[in-house]
């Protein structure tokens, strides 16, 4: 079913997908569709986060894989610089998941190669006293994505719905008026996150939100890669140990969040994330759909422009001779 045999040189040369079938008139969003179809959550059925495998390949191997990554990140970058010539749409991609399930190395495989002067990323960390000092998507409203850019969300308005839920101290400790905070509180979250994102889709933002699905044991084993390599030493916190405690808490906070604030213009998309290979391929494959799907061109320069190139051109060409 898959062609994989092309050099790399001849893709980028030729243009050709590694994943193209045989009828190269499909387009691509159907090419991709394999690989993002199955994990795709738009509010459509019902959610069950244990029918979700964390360790699905989807039929592919590494090497396999690289290909389609490397020809996504090829089919991004081409689609970023429309996106940022045309400056209507932006792009804002969500990305949540447990401690270790590969958001950061995901956000930096699928970008790399893409202009940063197209791209935001924001990280976000336990709110500040001023954050606090405001409604929950406060924060995420003032770092949303202009228009004709792409923003990355590491972690997002959805930790509101997560750690605050499974810490019930950190709700008790926000300065939202007592009687404000009742039984209700999540199900008028989600309905407030689905105003929110329908809001910002009604408006041009196409958003796209991932949950890195990983399982305990591959947590487990990257837990333990952070703790024996020098190199990663860093990345490992007591806190996330306590964290990894509360796993059955987390996963039915998560399954409550993609059952209720999955949307049409707003999906979840529930990548499994055991092997980081084919997230980034689920990852990579969803972004350039979504984008494929706006037919972005570059705005054409009308005829009265196009004259006056042509006679700065001849000017140019003369200034050398001169
Ligand atoms: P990391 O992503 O490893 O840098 O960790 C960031 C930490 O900030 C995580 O433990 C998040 O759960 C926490 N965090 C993010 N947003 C919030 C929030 N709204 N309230 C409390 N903690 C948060
Ligand atoms: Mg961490």
């Amino acid at each position: 079913m898959l062609e994989t045999t092309r050099s790399r040189k001849e893709l980028g040369e030729r243009k050709v997908s590694p994943v193209m079938s045989k009828n190269s008139s499909q387009s691509l969003s159907d090419q991709l569709k394999p690989f993002v179809a199955p994990f795709r959550i738009d509010g459509s059925g019902e959610f069950h986060l244990k029918s979700h495998k964390t360790n699905e390949k989807g039929g592919l191997d590494k090497e396999k894989a690289e290909k389609i990554i490397e020809a996504n990140r090829k089919r991004l970058s081409d689609f970023q610089e429309k996106l940022y010539a045309q400056d209507r749409w932006s792009l804002l991609l969500v990305f949540q998941g447990m401690d270790a399930s590969g958001k950061d190395s995901a956000i930096k495989s699928v970008f790399d190669g893409v202009n940063p002067q197209g791209c935001e990323v924001h990280s976000f960390k336990q709110p500040s006293s001023r954050e606090l000092d405001h409604d929950f998507l406060w924060r995420t409203a003032i770092a949303l994505p202009e228009r004709g850019r792409i923003g990355i969300f590491n972690r997002s308005h959805y930790e509101d719905c997560l750690v605050v839920r499974v810490h019930p101290e950190i709700l008790a400790k926000a300065k939202i008026p007592p009687q404000l905070v009742t039984k209700n509180i999540w199900s008028e979250r989600f309905e407030d996150i689905s105003a929110f994102e329908r809001h910002l889709a009604r408006n041009g933002t196409v958003i796209l939100k991932f949950f890195l699905n990983v399982s305990k044991e591959e947590q487990r084993q990257r837990f333990l890669d952070r703790l024996e390599e020098p190199a990663k030493n860093w990345k490992f916190s007591m806190a996330d140990i306590a964290e990894r405690a509360l796993w059955a808490k987390y996963q039915a906070a998560y399954q409550e969040v993609i059952r209720h604030t999955s949307t049409k213009s707003a999906p979840w998309h529930v990548v499994p994330a055991d092997h980081k290979w084919f997230a980034r391929v689920v990852i990579g494959s969803a972004i350039v759909s979504a984008l494929d799907r706006l037919d972005l061109k570059f705005p054409d320069v009308d005829k009265a422009s196009l004259q006056e190139f042509k006679q700065v051109r001849t000017a140019l060409l003369a200034e050398a001779q001169g």
